[in-house]
């Protein structure tokens, strides 16, 4: 072990280490079967899965938690990883706003009928909630711990060590005194969201040049929601020039979370400060201004940019990549949330039966991935749908009333098996056919 105690010089341990985390002393091993990167919900689901297969697993999180994220608005299919991993109950019993409904707005102003996702299937696993993901993700954090992981807050991986033939061999990581500690471990399963470190660190991370995207985003008091079932919807409001779109996400305690979405250079170059545009943009929103007539904004204005990409290889061997760290689309339809929890249970899975065979090469750690990435793609597909400029899913449904099922399968997540993509048969020949008009008129 080594202290240095002038400043720059790198401090470190070997061994195992009592560090206090989580308000806690708490002991931190120098050797672990499973290392799982950050306490999002990708991570503390993965790691919730491998410590309940009885596996020695450590899960780090360099903010102290709770920390406070965006991305409040769930899928109704996150119910059968939020199931698996033991926390329905407690979300029922916490009193989010439940949200049993997404409804699209024109830029006109024009109203679509709410996709309600009982009326589609009336099962309990059709309501989902509108979360605070301070609350929410601390919870799957805790609920990791429970479980047998050990968990540290305000610690940070600093790096992942990888042998001569490629494969990860351990991290080091950095607590809150800024002591680095080297860990082995036989799996490093990656969920650090868009910093994306082992993404980063071997050049893996592509960028969708379709969707350089920027947010700006607050919140409000005293919004007006949907009324009845609709009082929970996500509403996603285009503006006049179709340029940009809201997020309007009912939370609890009266607040709405509301977020503007455009092209990185259209929202955020030469445009002043971000709260001068988002109020630009809100002039233009006709569907949204009536909506936040008497209410107060009560939170800060924020901002993120460029979140989408995807990466080229998402496992190897010894290490796999889970939630945004694998990949993240678009927030228009909400679904950065369930694709966390969905890969951190299967990669989860996957770790716990390579730990349990000792086969820690990339495909068993990533055999779950490629029928993932079917999945996304048909949520890519539809968000490409959605800003195709000249194309309306009002009009679409007008035209194909018989898809109304398969549109709402879509926006409650089922994306996995056949015929899951079955509306794009049509809505591909619409897009196309949408495109020629406006060429010709
Ligand atoms: C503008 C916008 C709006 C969105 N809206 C929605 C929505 O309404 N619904 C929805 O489902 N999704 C939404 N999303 C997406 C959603 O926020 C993410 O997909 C989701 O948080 C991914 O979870 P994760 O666990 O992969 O990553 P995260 O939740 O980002 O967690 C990763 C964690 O890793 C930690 N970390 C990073 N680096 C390190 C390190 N070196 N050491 C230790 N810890 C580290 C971070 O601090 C973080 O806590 C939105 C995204 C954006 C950009």
């Amino acid at each position: 072990m080594s202290l240095g105690s002038e400043e720059g010089q790198t401090r470190s341990s070997r061994g195992a280490a009592w560090i206090f985390a989580c308000g806690e002393w708490l002991l931190m091993k120098s050797s672990y079967d499973c290392v799982v990167i950050g306490g999002g919900p990708a991570g503390s689901s993965a790691a919730t899965i491998v410590a309940e297969g009885g596996f020695e697993t450590l899960l780090i999180e360099r903010e102290p938690m709770p920390r406070f994220h965006v991305g409040e608005s769930l899928m109704p299919e996150t119910f059968w990883a939020l199931d698996r991993l033991g926390v329905n109950e407690r979300l029922r019993a916490n009193g989010w706003q439940v949200k049993k409904s997404v409804q699209f707005v024109t830029h006109k102003g024009t109203e679509s009928a709410p996709f309600f996702f009982r009326q589609h299937d009336d099962r309990d696993c059709s309501d989902t909630w509108q979360v605070e993901r301070s609350e929410f993700d601390k919870m799957l954090f805790d609920r990791a711990s429970e479980v047998g992981a050990d968990t540290f807050d305000q610690t940070r991986l600093i790096d992942v060590r990888f042998d001569e033939h490629g494969r990860a061999r351990g991290v080091v990581v950095r607590d809150k005194e800024g002591l680095d500690h080297d860990i082995d471990c036989r799996v490093v399963i990656d969920g650090t969201g868009q910093q994306s470190f082992i993404a980063n660190k071997l050049g893996l991370k592509e960028v969708d040049p379709h969707l350089k995207k920027a947010a700006i985003w607050t919140y409000f008091k005293d919004a007006v929601r949907g009324e009845g079932d609709n009082e929970g919807a996500t509403i996603i409001l285009n503006t006049e020039d179709k340029q940009a779109w809201f997020w309007f996400i009912p939370l609890s305690r009266g607040i709405t979370s509301i977020g503007c979405v455009g092209d990185h250079a259209y929202l955020l170059k030469g445009r002043g400060t971000p709260e001068k545009v988002f109020q630009e943009e809100l002039d233009r929103c006709l569907g949204l201004k009536p909506r936040l007539e008497g209410a107060t904004q009560v939170g800060e204005t924020r901002v993120a940019k460029e979140f989408s990409y995807m990466t080229s290889q998402s496992a190897g061997d010894g290490w796999v990549l889970v939630g945004d760290a694998l990949g993240f689309i678009d927030p228009v339809y909400s679904s950065g949330v369930y694709f966390a929890l969905e890969m951190g249970v299967r990669a989860g899975d996957a770790v716990v039966a390579g730990l349990s065979k000792n086969d820690l090469g990339g495909e068993q750690l990533g055999g779950w991935i490629p029928e993932f990435k079917e999945g996304v793609g048909w949520i890519r597909k539809l968000v490409h749908a959605f800003y195709s400029k000249e194309f309306s899913i009002g009009r679409f449904m007008k035209e194909h009333p018989e898809h109304h099922g398969n549109v709402t399968n879509l926006l409650i997540g089922r994306i996995f098996g056949s015929g899951a993509g079955a509306v794009f048969e049509d809505m591909d020949a619409s897009i196309k056919r949408a495109k020629m008009e406006s060429v010709e008129s």
